[in-house]
């Protein structure tokens, strides 16, 4: 499913929303504690879906972010989607864990390193990465915010939301694929 007109709206959604969970708490006087369960069980779902598609104050620090991936604001917000509030704890915590998430199709991918320019993770830490082997998985991080700006970067479709079963297989041929890989190298060692 081609979910890019999905993400090129995601700052109208996010106004919606947070409009919307504005008016709720204000104006109907609904318990935050409803937004923070409602948010946290979305966690377990997609990861840290909520500060990016639904948080008012996710929208601000992107606002104020503007397009700059490696400034100082940049690196606010990066510490703000990490720890702004119990709902970006828990679905930080998810990110690795949660039903669906953002998975590469290692066939299609040509290691251009588009996604990692879009991705403000990528960017600030040289730790992380969404196309190399030997660095950890940006998508996977605790403070990826599930923008998906990465997966509509990709110029070949590489990167998409996939359901746990499917990563979980990926994860496992990949094991599969690196013991062999080992496994070649200490007998050409020897
Ligand atoms: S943008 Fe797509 S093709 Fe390029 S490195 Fe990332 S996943 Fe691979
Ligand atoms: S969804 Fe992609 S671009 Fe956005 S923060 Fe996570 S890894 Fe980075």
């Amino acid at each position: 499913m081609n979910i890019k007109p999905l993400i090129s709206k995601r700052r109208t959604i996010q106004i919606l929303f947070g409009f919307s969970l504005y008016l709720l708490i204000s104006y109907f006087h609904v318990s935050l504690l409803y937004v923070l369960i409602g948010g946290s069980l979305l966690g377990v779902i997609l990861g840290k879906v909520f500060c990016r598609w639904m948080c008012p104050m996710g929208f601000i620090m992107e606002l104020m972010m503007g397009g700059n991936k490696k400034g100082a604001e940049a690196s606010q917000m990066y510490q703000y989607h990490k720890l702004g509030c119990p709902i970006a704890w828990v679905g930080g915590f998810f990110n690795r864990f949660s039903l669906f998430g953002i998975s590469r199709n290692k066939q299609t991918c040509t290691s251009c390193g588009i996604c990692d320019k879009t991705c403000y993770i990528s960017s600030l830490n040289e730790n992380y990465s969404l196309y190399k082997e030997d660095k950890e998985t940006s998508g996977s991080a605790f403070s990826c915010s599930r923008c998906l700006e990465c997966v509509s970067s990709c110029p070949n479709g590489s990167l998409s939301i996939k359901a746990l079963p499917w990563r979980k297989e990926k994860a496992s041929v990949e094991l599969v694929a690196e013991e062999v890989q080992e496994t070649e190298q200490e007998v050409l060692a020897d």
